[in-house]
C-alpha cells in the first residue's frame, strides 16, 4: 500500500483541523483555570495526553527483562511462542513492511502475543504490558495479516480512546502495510464526514468510539456483523471516560459471538479488569510485569541551600565542577521552572523548558529537540517524571524535591525523576537541593524509603567535586 494509495475517505485538512483545535482549546483552558505561575494544576497530563506523549516521543521498545505470564483458556493446548517474524509465516510483502520498520525480532510481548493474534480458529486476548513494550505494533499486524483485500468491507475493527490516538496506531499501520496495495484503511474519527448511504470498503476501521458507534449504528457505514477481528486499544484510558465505556459497551453489543476480541492496556488495576471480562469473553490473558527502576547505577546526594537564590548558585557550581553531558532538572512550579530557565540562559546555558501549559504536541517537540541535543539542559515541572529515555543524561538536579499534597515525600515520583539518568548501563548522578527543614524531612523519608543513605555534596569545595564526580 504506498503512502498515497490509502483511501483515508478523509479529507487531509479536516483531519488537521480538530487537531489545531484541541490545541488551542488547551490553551484556553489552562489560561482560564490555572493563575500564572502557581504551577500546580494540570502538570500532570492526563491519561490520554500521557499516553500520546508516549507515542510521539518514543523511538525505541521499552526495555523489560521480565518474563511473560501466559494464562491461556485452554491450558491443554500448546503454548507458542516465536522467536522471529518469518516463524509467523506472514505474507512476504508484510513481512517486507515489518522489517522496513527497522523490527529485526518480535519484542518480549509480541513472542506470545503475535502466535495468539494470528491463531486459527481465533483465539480472544487480553494483553497488559506498560506502554512502549510494542503492542500497537502487534495488533497493527494482527489487523494486516487477517483481513482478505479482495473483501470490499470493513473486517477489523480498532476503537482507542483519542482522535490523536487513533492517528498514532493509524499511522503504524500505515507504515507497516506499505507493501500491501490492496489492503485499505478509514478513520471513524471527529471531522471525518461521509454522505449519507455510503458502505465503507476499507477493510481496517480504526476509530474513536462515539463516531465508530455512530458508523455502525446511526449511519450504516459499517456493517458490525461482519467484523471479523475487534480491537479495544488502551482500556485504562478508555474506561476513564464514562461515555468511552458505554459506547465500547455498545459497539461491543453489536459484533458476533465469532469475531475475534482482543483488548490491551498499559495497567491492570480491578477496574480495568472487570471492564475487559466484560469486553473480552473467554480471554487468553498475556502480563508482563514493568520492569521496576533501579537505583543502582545512580549515585545520589544532597546540597543545603538557603533559599532559591542559593539554590541556583549551588546549581552554577555543580555544572562548573563536573563534566555533564545532558541534565534535567525538576522545580515544583512552573513559576520557577521559568525563573531558573531565564537565568540559566543568563549564565549562557541552552537551555529547553518543558512545563505543563504547554498542548502535548509542543511538549513532544520540545522533547524531541532535547534528545537531539540542542539543548544540554531540560528545566521542568512534573510533565515528563517518566517516559524521557535520552541516554546522555547524566545529572538529574531536584531543584526542589518531590511532595505529595499531604507534604510527605512522594517516593514513586522521585524515583521516576532520577531514574531519567542512569539508564543504558550508564552511571549518572541525582543531586537534591534542600532548603528548609521540611526539605530535610522529605530527604530522611526518602532515604528510608529507598533504604539509601543519602551523602551530602557541598559543590562549592572543589575537591569534593573532584572526588566526587571525576574520580
Ligand atoms: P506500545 O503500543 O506497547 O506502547 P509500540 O507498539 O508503540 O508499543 O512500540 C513502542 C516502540 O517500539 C515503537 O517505536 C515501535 O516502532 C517499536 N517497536 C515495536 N515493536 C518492535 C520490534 N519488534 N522491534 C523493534 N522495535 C519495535
Amino acid at each position: 500500500m504506498s503512502e498515497d494509495s490509502w483511501a483515508l475517505s478523509v479529507d487531509q485538512q479536516e483531519a488537521k483541523a480538530p487537531a489545531l483545535k484541541h490545541l488551542n482549546t488547551k490553551q484556553k483552558k489552562t489560561n482560564s483555570n490555572v493563575v500564572p505561575g502557581d504551577g500546580e494544576p494540570g502538570d500532570e497530563p492526563g491519561p490520554a495526553d500521557q499516553s500520546l506523549l508516549h507515542k510521539m516521543i518514543r523511538r525505541s521498545l521499552v526495555r523489560n527483562r521480565n518474563e511473560v505470564e501466559v494464562l491461556q483458556r485452554d491450558p491443554n493446548s500448546p503454548l507458542y511462542s516465536v522467536k522471529s517474524f518469518e516463524d509467523l509465516r506472514l505474507k512476504p510483502e508484510l513481512l517486507n513492511g515489518v522489517y522496513s520498520m527497522g523490527f529485526n525480532r518480535p519484542s518480549r510481548i509480541q513472542e506470545n502475543a503475535l502466535p495468539m493474534m494470528l491463531a486459527q480458529p481465533p483465539l480472544n486476548l487480553i494483553a497488559q504490558a506498560q506502554s512502549g513494550t510494542g503492542k500497537t505494533a502487534a495488533f497493527s499486524l494482527a489487523m494486516l495479516s487477517h483481513v482478505d483485500p479482495a473483501n470490499k468491507w470493513p473486517q477489523c475493527l480498532c476503537i482507542s480512546p483519542t482522535y490523536e490516538l487513533a492517528l498514532q496506531i493509524g499511522q503504524v499501520i500505515e507504515q507497516m502495510g506499505k507493501f500491501c496495495p490492496d489492503v485499505e484503511l478509514a478513520y471513524a474519527i471527529r471531522g471525518n464526514r461521509m454522505e449519507r448511504g455510503t458502505k465503507l470498503q476499507q477493510q481496517i476501521v480504526i476509530g474513536t468510539p462515539g463516531t465508530v458507534l455512530d458508523w455502525c449504528m446511526k449511519y450504516k457505514f459499517i456493517d458490525p456483523k461482519k467484523i471479523t477481528m475487534f480491537v479495544l486499544d488502551e482500556a485504562d484510558v478508555m474506561i476513564a471516560t464514562q461515555g468511552h465505556r458505554d459506547q465500547s459497551f455498545r459497539i461491543h453489543r453489536q459484533l458476533t459471538k465469532d469475531c475475534q476480541m482482543l483488548l490491551f492496556s498499559a495497567t491492570f488495576e480491578e477496574s480495568v479488569w472487570g471492564f475487559a471480562k466484560k469486553v473480552i469473553p473467554d480471554p487468553n490473558i498475556i502480563r508482563l510485569k514493568r520492569e521496576e527502576e533501579t537505583l543502582d547505577t545512580i549515585k545520589q546526594y544532597y546540597v543545603v541551600c538557603k533559599e532559591e537564590e542559593d539554590k541556583f548558585t549551588a546549581l552554577c557550581n555543580l555544572y562548573g565542577g563536573i563534566t555533564i553531558a545532558q541534565a534535567i532538572i525538576f522545580c515544583r512550579t512552573r513559576k520557577t521552572a521559568a525563573w531558573l530557565t531565564v537565568n540559566l540562559m543568563k549564565e549562557g546555558h541552552q537551555v529547553a523548558l518543558l512545563s505543563g501549559e504547554l498542548a502535548v504536541e509542543q511538549r513532544a517537540a520540545v522533547i524531541e529537540r532535547y534528545r537531539n541535543g540542542k539543548e544540554k539542559v531540560l528545566v521542568t515541572t512534573n510533565v515528563c517524571s517518566r517516559g524521557i529515555d535520552v541516554e546522555q543524561v547524566s545529572l538529574v538536579v531536584n531543584f526542589d524535591l518531590p511532595e505529595d499534597i499531604d507534604g510527605n515525600a512522594d517516593n514513586e515520583t522521585y524515583l521516576h525523576r532520577i531514574g531519567r539518568t542512569g539508564r543504558f548501563g550508564k552511571r549518572g548522578y541525582a543531586v537534591s537541593m534542600v532548603d528548609s527543614e521540611h526539605g530535610m524531612d522529605i530527604l530522611h523519608q526518602i532515604e528510608t524509603h529507598f533504604n539509601r543513605r543519602i551523602p551530602k555534596l557541598d559543590p562549592s569545595d572543589p575537591a569534593e567535586m573532584e572526588k566526587e564526580f571525576n574520580s
